[in-house]
């Protein structure tokens, strides 16, 4: 039996990406929609063959309690209303997918966990990239350290955006490089150190102030680890581009791209080739997490992952507000 879910937020991310590969999952399907727009109902109705009790908007979304189609809720918002929906969402007994970053706040990320502790669901964080086992391979060297201890790391991840509005350009909604690409330079770089940063010094810019008014198009950011290895971070919505790239005491591993939604690639320096073939993530990823949800197994990517990179995100912001170093 496959597990029902629910997508909360109908825009590109759920359209494009995650209901298309709810087509080709073993372990769970698309049961439901939550969508503040009621001219999507009768399109997803139509493509997805959706009963009509199993679709909510905002406001009676908390009935889905009441639902036995539903087993999951997949928050796919902008990130300032993660929190609520996580929140709302676990009152209701479901378990909970929730979009990447987790949150603004680390205040909304502790929230969201302590939310499905007390209900006694799980909750899995969108970190595709840790389903993958090209990525997979990056942590793999940063645990068993074939090259010795990481010395330096960089880290890039940013696309061009042509849009004049979005959320990812307001600041109320949770919008700024880092409330989105950013976490994906952040993610890389936390792998391929296989610990935790200790002190941050960040820089935001932006090439275009009339529509990256409130929040910054691009940031630099430089990490220290404990143990010595340091990264330098650039994301940003007017640049394309996609790499890591590690050096370590005795050789180096390159990624290109790192964070794509398939086919990442690399290769490190004693000749191996980093391809596992995986065209498409989210398929794997959406099963994996049914998969622990039924299995009753710990959730690859928990609540707690999600929250490790929010509190280096609020170290960045200090650190350009404040213009020096922030000690994690
Ligand atoms: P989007 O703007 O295309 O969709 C956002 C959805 O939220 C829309 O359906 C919109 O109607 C709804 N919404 C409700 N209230 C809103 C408000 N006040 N303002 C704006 N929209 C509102 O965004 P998206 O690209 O689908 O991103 C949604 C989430 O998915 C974000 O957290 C984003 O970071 C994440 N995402 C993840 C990946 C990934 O690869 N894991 C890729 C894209 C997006």
């Amino acid at each position: 039996t496959k597990l029902g879910i629910a997508l909360v937020g109908l825009g590109y991310y759920s359209t494009d990406l995650i209901a298309p590969a709810l087509l080709k999952t073993e372990h769970c399907e698309l049961k439901g929609i939550v969508t503040g727009t009621p001219s999507k109902v009768e399109i997803w109705k139509n493509k997805y063959g959706l009963a009509d009790k199993n679709i909510y908007d905002y406001n009676n979304y908390d009935q889905i309690a009441n639902n036995p189609d539903i087993d999951i809720i997949y928050v796919i918002l902008p990130p300032s209303m993660h929190r609520e929906f996580t929140v709302r969402g676990a009152a209701t007994g479901k378990h909970i997918f929730c979009e990447k970053p987790m949150a603004p706040s680390v205040a909304d990320c502790q929230a969201m966990i302590d939310a499905c502790n007390k209900n006694k669901v799980k909750l899995s964080i969108g970190y595709r990239c840790q389903h993958d086992p090209n990525l997979q391979q990056v942590m793999k060297v940063a645990k068993e350290r074939p090259f010795g201890k990481p010395k330096m790391i960089n880290s890039a991840a940013g696309y061009f955006d042509g849009r004049t509005t979005h959320w990812k350009q307001n600041k109320a909604l949770g919008g700024g490089v880092m409330g989105d690409m950013g976490v994906y330079a952040l993610q890389g770089a936390r792998m391929a150190a296989g610990e935790e940063p200790i002190s941050v010094i960040a820089q935001a810019s932006t090439t275009r102030p009339e529509i990256y008014k409130e929040v910054e198009e691009t940031m630099m950011f430089q990490l220290e680890f404990p143990s010595g290895a340091r990264a330098a971070c650039q994301s940003s919505f007017g640049i394309n581009m996609n790499h890591l790239q590690v050096n370590y005491e005795k050789g180096w591993l390159k990624m290109e791209p790192q964070s794509g939604y398939g086919n990442n690639k690399g290769s490190m320096s004693d000749g191996t080739q980093i391809n596992f073939p995986l065209a498409s993530q989210q398929p794997k990823q959406l099963d994996e997490d049914a998969l622990s949800i039924i299995e009753k197994k710990p959730m690859i990517v928990p609540g707690e992952e999600g929250l490790r990179d929010i509190r280096v995100v609020e170290a960045i912001y200090k650190s350009v507000k404040t213009g020096g170093l922030v000690k994690i």
